[in-house]
């Protein structure tokens, strides 16, 4: 991999790192960064790289830094299957696992990001990401049974199931280690190896689409049926971002109207919100556009998974969705991990999104203030030509997650050109370097952050984009401050992460 990839991630640049190495196993990572970690070097672990959130790019540093590139670690131990874990090393990706787990009839519990054709489960691990499986069984956290952290002092901590490394042992045994290391975006240490908790692939599975004229309907379905926990995934798009998928890839015609909409109401942000207003007012003018709710359910047999189909229409039905087409779902389910071409808009705009995690309770308060920050820009975001569009997800059953996303012309960055497929590349128009766009989607984004906090949001991918220690009470600073200082008293981990 050429040099100039490790100074920057899809949104973020910093400072290039003096040394990337790339060991070739576990041993040989201990080995090496051992020895830099000796010398006083700082050191950075990187997985796939799929991130956009400052997680791995590194201001200044007086010191050397080295960027730890933990592909190769990339062995899959199916050894401990029989007990309902996988372990994994670090750099296994989760196409790789879903490969290796799926001739067993196993999968993941949490089966990764849809980042996962180069996203690495130590990545993931670290970020705490949500998607496959989150509907009814949260983030990568509830699923992470035990981990091997190498510690700024070179040794290893072993966590949970793997506390007696390969010689096992059952989780709890007093207060487990493990929740705490995963989302640390290895502020804490390099996690060398994983356990995750394993299942037997779904017998049946079948999916439904929904479109609501009200995005609070929405809401309250997809709230609805994660409660009773009907669907093992589910996802929600605002009409912008119907509209986006649709242009991208031509899926259907569902979303047509959204675009008809938007061009008779003179501005695009105008539009949105509108929309928004107009159908928060429960008076329906998309026609066949709206709020669309993707739902994926799955069962030990066709029947259970027809009770929770049956089940899920009646809620949708009560709050006044109708049935479309499930053709996104299908696809979805179909092809977990596609190629990320995803990292742009449709017609080769940068994209980046910024996500929120809400009680239940607050998430339509969370919509209607992320609708107010972009009134509040909407001058900017006209002069600039940004776009905007929101995905919405449940992620178990207590939380509600949002990502608003951003697209504006600007330059590639080396890491889109060396992620999208060849094909992409050849259609998609270039761009010259347009700063000034970029430092008003990084305001934008700082922006909405500001505006949920009052409403108690909390975030995953946390990097040096969410202000997590910003966030804590003073006895929470005390406690991570100790806590960082113990584990890496001359702050050579990964420093400023998470705020630490
Ligand atoms: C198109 C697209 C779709 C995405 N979809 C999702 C999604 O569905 N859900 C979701 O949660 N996220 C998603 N993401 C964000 C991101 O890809 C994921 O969170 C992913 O898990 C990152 O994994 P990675 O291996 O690329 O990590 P990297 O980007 O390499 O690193 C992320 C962070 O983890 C640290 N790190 C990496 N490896 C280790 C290690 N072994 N030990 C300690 N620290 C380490 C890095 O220092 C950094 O702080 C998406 C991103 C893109 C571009």
């Amino acid at each position: 991999m050429t040099p100039q990839l490790f100074d920057h991630d899809f949104f973020y640049r910093g400072a290039a790192p003096t040394r990337v190495v790339a060991p070739h196993n576990r041993e040989d990572a201990i080995q090496q960064v051992g020895e830099c970690l000796r010398e006083g070097w700082v050191v950075i672990a990187r997985g796939g790289g799929m991130s956009y959130t400052g997680g791995y790019v590194l201001a200044e540093d007086s010191r050397p830094v080295v960027m730890i590139d933990m592909r190769q670690l990339a062995l899959i131990d199916l050894t401990t299957l029989a007990n309902g874990w996988v372990v994994v090393d670090a750099g296994v990706t989760w196409q790789q696992l879903h490969e290796a787990l799926q001739p067993q009839g196993l999968r993941a519990v949490f089966g990764g990001p849809l980042s996962g054709l180069r996203a690495t489960v130590g990545g993931a691990i670290s970020q705490n990401a949500a998607f496959w499986g989150s509907g009814l069984h949260g983030s990568a956290a509830e699923s992470t049974l035990g981990l091997e952290v190498l510690l700024a002092d070179g040794t290893v901590l072993r966590t949970g199931v793997l506390s007696r490394g390969d010689a096992g042992r059952s989780r709890y045994f007093g207060p487990d280690l493990t929740s705490l290391l995963v989302g640390d975006c290895g502020r804490f240490g390099i996690k060398l190896r994983i356990a995750l908790a394993v299942e037997p692939l779904p017998v049946a599975a079948d999916s439904a689409s929904f479109s609501f004229e009200q995005p609070v309907k929405l809401l309250q379905s997809m709230q609805s049926i994660a409660r009773r926990r009907l669907a093992i995934q589910q996802v929600g798009f605002d009409p912008l971002l119907a509209n986006v998928r649709t242009r991208r890839s031509s899926f259907a015609d569902d979303f047509r109207t959204l675009s008809r909409v938007l061009r008779g109401s003179g501005s695009t942000l105008k539009g949105l919100r509108s929309i928004a207003e107009i159908s928060l007012a429960g008076r329906g003018f998309l026609g066949d556009a709206g709020f669309t709710q993707h739902v994926m359910c799955e069962g030990l047999d066709t029947e259970t998974v027809g009770s929770k189909l049956a089940q899920v229409r009646q809620i949708v039905s009560d709050l006044g969705g109708r049935e479309i087409e499930n053709t996104i779902p299908k696809v979805m389910m179909a092809t977990p991990f596609t190629p990320l071409n995803g990292i742009l808009g449709p017609n080769g705009e940068r994209w980046i999104p910024v996500h929120g995690l809400f009680n239940v309770d607050r998430a339509e308060a969370g919509y209607r203030a992320y609708l107010d920050t972009l009134e509040a820009f909407e001058a900017e975001i006209a002069a600039q030509g940004i776009s905007s569009a929101t995905l919405f997800s449940a992620v178990g059953s207590a939380t509600t997650l949002m990502e608003p996303m951003f697209f504006w012309q600007d330059e590639l960055e080396p890491l889109h050109v060396d992620t999208l497929e060849d094909k992409v590349l050849k259609r998609i128009p270039r761009n010259p370097s347009n700063p000034t766009a970029r430092d008003q989607v990084a305001k934008l984004r700082h922006a909405i952050m500001q505006a949920w906090k009052p409403l108690g949001v909390g975030h995953f991918q946390v990097g040096r984009a969410y202000p997590f220690a910003a966030s804590l009470d003073e006895v929470q600073q005390r406690f991570y401050q100790q806590l960082a200082v113990t584990l890496d008293p001359h702050r050579q981990m990964n420093p400023g992460v998470l705020g630490l």
